[in-house]
């Protein structure tokens, strides 16, 4: 029993991935093989969590289920429903996305308009741009001078595979080829792939996970405090599996706005922040990291 147990539990998402591995050496379709191998490990995943999960003495996924219900409707009723206004292509988001890692949103946004004016919502003419000439005008996010040569790496590889540099195809996939086809990418990793496909015109049915997110859903102890951001990916997206793509996105920044304003990095606002009740890291006043 000990080794099924070991794999459904322990292994994280990026080890399991390891399973698909053989997919970087089948070079015809890689998509498609790395999607069937994806779906027989999850079927195996999902037989055993549903045999072992009775002598496993950890939380029960029913009661995670509903304690993600409640910490829902406590966020909504403290920041409201957070529905889009606009959404960009997913050509556009995917390059919003990359820019902006390690950067504030507003400072992402401003950098991501100027580029788009500089080559006129033309995005093949990044490829062709000296990096020197980029880097310029990315020059007010992190990274700018890395990010600049690594951009145009990027584009080049997406239209080498694409034919284009035009995400639109990935319409047609189901969510998890298309965060596979992001991920091959240079640079790119969950956070932005599952931008890409959340809060583009494709809303695809995923859940971006970045600092904040990570940080209050390890706290809250929906997730252990060691998750990476894969784990806490895989556990959100197997307690939301009624969520839409709108409520992934909603629940994206409703604990995004929370970790900005009240579960911050260095103090937690404890006594005021919706979640006290039920919050396994509640710290109380007074104490080290309380504001
Ligand atoms: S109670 Fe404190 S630690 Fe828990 S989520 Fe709220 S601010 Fe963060």
């Amino acid at each position: 029993m000990a080794l099924p147990v070991l794999y459904t539990r322990h292994f994280n998402s990026a080890q399991r991935g390891a399973l698909g591995a053989p997919a970087a050496i089948w070079p015809d379709h890689p998509v498609r093989f790395a999607t069937a191998t994806q779906r027989i490990v999850s079927a195996i995943d999902n037989v055993l969590v549903l045999f072992f999960t009775p002598f496993m003495p950890t939380r029960h996924l029913f009661d995670r289920r509903a304690e993600l219900d409640q910490l829902r409707r406590r966020l909504t009723a403290r920041f409201g429903p957070i529905r889009d206004t606009r959404r960009d292509n997913p050509t556009g988001q995917f390059i919003h996305a990359f820019i902006g890692s390690r950067t504030r949103d507003e400072v992402s946004s401003r950098v991501y308009q100027r580029l788009l004016q500089s080559c006129g919502g033309r995005w093949e003419e990044i490829i062709e741009t000296p990096a020197t000439e980029l880097a310029a005008i990315l020059a007010e996010v992190t990274f700018a001078d890395q990010k600049a040569p690594n951009l145009k790496t990027a584009l080049r590889n997406i239209r080498a595979r694409a034919g284009a540099v035009d995400l639109e195809f990935l319409a047609d996939l189901e969510v998890e080829p298309a965060l596979f086809w992001l991920e091959q990418i240079h640079g790119v990793g969950r956070k932005i792939a599952a931008t890409t496909l959340n809060f583009s015109s494709l809303r695809m049915r995923c859940f971006v996970v970045d600092t904040h997110v990570w940080r209050v859903l390890r706290r809250f102890g929906l997730v252990g405090e060691q998750a990476e951001a894969e784990d806490v990916y895989d556990a959100v997206m197997e307690m939301a599996d009624d969520l839409n793509a709108d409520d992934l996105y909603e629940l994206h920044w409703q604990l995004k706005t929370l970790g900005q304003t009240g579960c911050r990095h260095a103090q937690c606002v404890c006594t005021s922040c919706c979640l006290s009740e039920l919050c396994m890291k509640r710290i109380e006043p007074g104490a080290k990291g309380a504001a």
